[in-house]
Order: structure tokens, then C-alpha cells, then sequence
């Protein structure tokens, strides 16, 4: 059956490398391009990067020669893996290109034409698409996720905010070292430490993504969500997963049982549709008294890295109820929610044809 045809830009970095690793085997895309910066370009993939992840470099990428990133491959579909200093300009130019960006970068996350995007959460946020093409004139067109913390800080507040209406969150992360990229914080800095400050990550969370992730479409625009945000942002000692300390007070405070059951019965389109990324459920919730915890939580569930799990469900003597939320970030953060939407976008016929392979893998509920 042929696949769709798709490139990573910044193939060789940590959250790259997590888009080759989520690739290997995909049951409709296949890597046909992998672009690097100007030191790597030309070299073969197995020379320029430093494979950091568990399991060997799949041996399908190996002997691919690194491009430079400026459109021309053979691919449908990028997925951006970008600093942001450079991201902003080359996924432009991809998009005016006819490509469709698929991007983890910050640098169009908060363009008022391009969508934000949890596929669990706001799927409508898709028809920005036109209004994007539209507007600048692109055959091609970006889609971004969030930033980490801010994925499941969202994808747990989300069903509550559908029910009871979120109305003021405070939140504490604990966020990985993974998360600062490779080699990222320096191991003199982090060992024996907790580093208080990550740059810009509270702005975003305070005033940003879970504003426009949770905000309304109208046809033309997003109308950001009206709640308020007050975040502490660490850097710990873990590797991997982003732990967060949550307080929430709603708008009608519900019981502590239909919290429970809003994440329960929590069944979105992505879930629905049964996207081979999309895990089965989205959210856990675990009841044990000192979970979830990054190292034994941070894979679980039915796609390893995919679903946010949630823990430690109690009242709060300030706001309403406090709770703990863990997830995956370089997995679910970044490349497995650019792989999840990309997912959505073919699934939504954004491809512009159906392919042979939906009708087997995607069943509407
Ligand atoms: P990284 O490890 O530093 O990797 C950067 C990648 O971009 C490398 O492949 C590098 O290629 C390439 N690159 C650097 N400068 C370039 C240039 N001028 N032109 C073309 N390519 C260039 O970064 P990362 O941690 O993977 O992060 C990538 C993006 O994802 C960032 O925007 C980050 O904010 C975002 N993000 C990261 C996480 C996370 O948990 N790490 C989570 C969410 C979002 P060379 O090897 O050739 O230098």
C-alpha cells in the first residue's frame, strides 16, 4: 500500500530524533527526507547524528543522505524540529512552497491564522487552514502543537473545561532535562539541583497556548479562553516526563466524582477516529497514592509516551481541587503531537485525496 510521503527538518536534534524513532514502521507515512543545518547537510544520517535514544537508529535512515532545509524533497508532509531562530523563516518557506508543516517550533504557535493544536482538544481549530491559505497566498499551510508542559496541562484541564468551565489554574512543573534539547542544561547545573527558572515557558503557559487551545472558533479567528493562569516553571534532575502540581477553581464547582468521571468518560475525535498515534484512552487516571511518577509513568498506556496521566485528585483549600499531571515530553510534547496531527490532517482529508489506507485504519465511532 503506498504511504504518504514525509521529511523532518532538524532530523538529527532530540525532538528530530523522535520523529524518525515514532516513524519507523508507520502505518501510513514513510520518511523519504531528512534536512539537517549546513554542518550536516551532505552527510549520511548515521554520521552527522548522535543517536541519544533507547534501541538502535532504525536502519531504513541510516545510510540517507542529510539535505539542507529549503523545500524541494520528495515529501508531502514536514514535521519541524527547529530551533526557534530559524524555524520561523524555513517553515514559511515550505508552507509558500506547497509543503504541509507540521511544527513544534514556537515561532507560529500564536499567528492568529495558524492552528494551535491538540487533536482531543480542538479539532475545529483546523479551519484556520483556509483562512490561512487565504490569507497569505500559500498552496501549502503550518500547523503547530504546543510546548510541553502546556500539552498536558491542556489535555487534563480539557474535559473539565467542556463541563464545569475552568476558571483560574495554578500550577507548579517539574519539567525533565530532555525537554532543554541535546546536550541542554549543563550536568554541573542540574545534579543535585532544581534550576527555578525556564525561559519564557511561564509567559506561555500564563498568557499563550492554553488561552487559544481552549478558545473558541468562529469561522474566521479563535477567541481565546477567558480563565486565569498563574505557573511556576523548574528544570529537575529527570530525563524524561513533565510532572505538574495543578489547583483549579471552576465556574460551577463540581463534585469530586464528576471530575473523576469527566476524565473518565473522556472519548475525543482522535479517539474516536482511532489514529494509529492516538492512545486508547487519552487520559489515566491513576488511583494509587504516590503516582503518577516520571520514571515508572511517563510510557504509559496503550501508545508508549502518547496519554497523560493524572493522579492525587483532592480538594484544595484555595481554589477548588488540586491534582497531579504527567506526561511525555519529548513524545506526546513534541514529535508524537506533530505526528498526532498530522494524523488528524489526513484523517480530515487535508491531503486532498482519500487514501486506501483509511478505510482500514480509521472507523468513525
Ligand atoms: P536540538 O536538539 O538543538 O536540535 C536542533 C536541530 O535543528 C538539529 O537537527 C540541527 O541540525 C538543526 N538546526 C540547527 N540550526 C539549524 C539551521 N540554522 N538550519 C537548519 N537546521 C538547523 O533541538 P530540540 O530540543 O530537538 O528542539 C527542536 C524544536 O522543538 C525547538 O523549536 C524546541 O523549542 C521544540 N520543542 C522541544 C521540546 C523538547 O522536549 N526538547 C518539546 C517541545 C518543543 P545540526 O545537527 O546539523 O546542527
Amino acid at each position: 500500500m503506498e504511504k504518504i510521503k514525509v521529511g523532518v527538518l532538524g532530523a538529527t536534534g532530540a525532538v528530530g530524533q523522535r520523529f524518525v524513532q515514532l516513524l519507523e514502521g508507520h502505518p501510513w507515512f514513510e520518511i523519504t527526507a531528512l534536512c539537517a543545518s549546513e554542518r550536516s547537510a551532505g552527510k549520511r544520517y548515521a554520521d552527522a547524528c548522535r543517536w541519544n535514544l533507547r534501541g538502535d537508529m532504525p536502519a531504513s535512515v541510516r545510510d540517507m543522505v542529510l539535505l539542507p532545509c529549503e523545500p524541494g524533497p520528495d515529501c508531502q508532509i514536514v514535521f519541524s524540529a527547529l530551533p526557534s531562530e530559524t524555524a520561523g523563516e524555513i517553515e514559511e518557506e515550505f508552507a509558500a512552497a506547497g509543503y504541509i508543516v507540521c511544527s513544534n517550533a514556537r515561532n507560529h504557535r500564536y499567528d492568529p491564522d495558524v492552528p494551535l493544536l491538540i487533536p482531543e482538544v480542538n479539532p475545529e481549530h483546523l479551519g484556520l487552514i483556509e483562512v490561512q491559505k487565504r490569507a497569505r497566498g500559500w498552496h501549502g499551510f503550518i500547523t503547530t502543537n504546543p510546548n510541553c508542559s502546556t500539552t498536558h496541562l491542556v489535555s487534563a484541564l480539557h474535559p473539565l473545561h467542556v463541563r464545569f468551565g475552568v476558571k483560574k489554574v495554578f500550577v507548579v512543573t517539574m519539567q525533565a532535562v530532555s525537554g532543554a534539547g541535546y546536550p541542554g542544561v549543563s550536568s554541573m547545573d542540574i545534579l543535585d539541583n532544581v534550576i527555578p527558572y525556564i525561559g519564557g515557558e511561564e509567559e506561555k503557559i500564563e498568557h499563550k497556548e492554553p488561552h487559544k487551545l481552549l478558545g473558541a472558533f468562529d469561522g474566521s479567528g479563535v477567541r481565546p479562553a477567558d480563565l486565569l493562569i498563574s505557573a511556576h516553571c523548574n528544570r529537575v534532575a529527570t530525563r524524561n516526563g513533565h510532572l505538574e502540581a495543578v489547583s483549579v477553581e471552576f465556574v460551577e464547582k463540581p463534585t469530586l466524582d464528576q471530575l473523576l468521571e469527566a476524565w473518565r468518560d473522556y472519548t475525543p475525535l482522535a479517539q474516536q477516529l482511532r489514529l494509529p498515534s492516538a492512545p486508547q484512552p487519552a487520559i489515566i487516571y491513576d488511583e494509587r497514592p504516590d503516582r503518577p511518577q516520571p520514571r515508572l509513568d511517563r510510557m504509559a498506556g496503550s501508545i508508549p509516551g502518547m496519554a497523560t496521566v493524572i493522579g492525587r485528585l483532592r480538594p484544595d483549600p484555595l481554589l477548588h481541587y488540586k491534582f497531579m499531571v504527567l506526561g511525555h515530553n519529548t513524545i506526546r510534547g513534541a514529535a508524537g503531537g506533530s505526528l498526532l496531527n498530522a494524523e488528524l490532517l489526513v484523517a480530515q482529508g487535508y491531503l486532498g485525496r482519500t487514501h486506501a489506507f483509511l478505510a482500514e485504519s480509521v472507523q468513525m465511532a
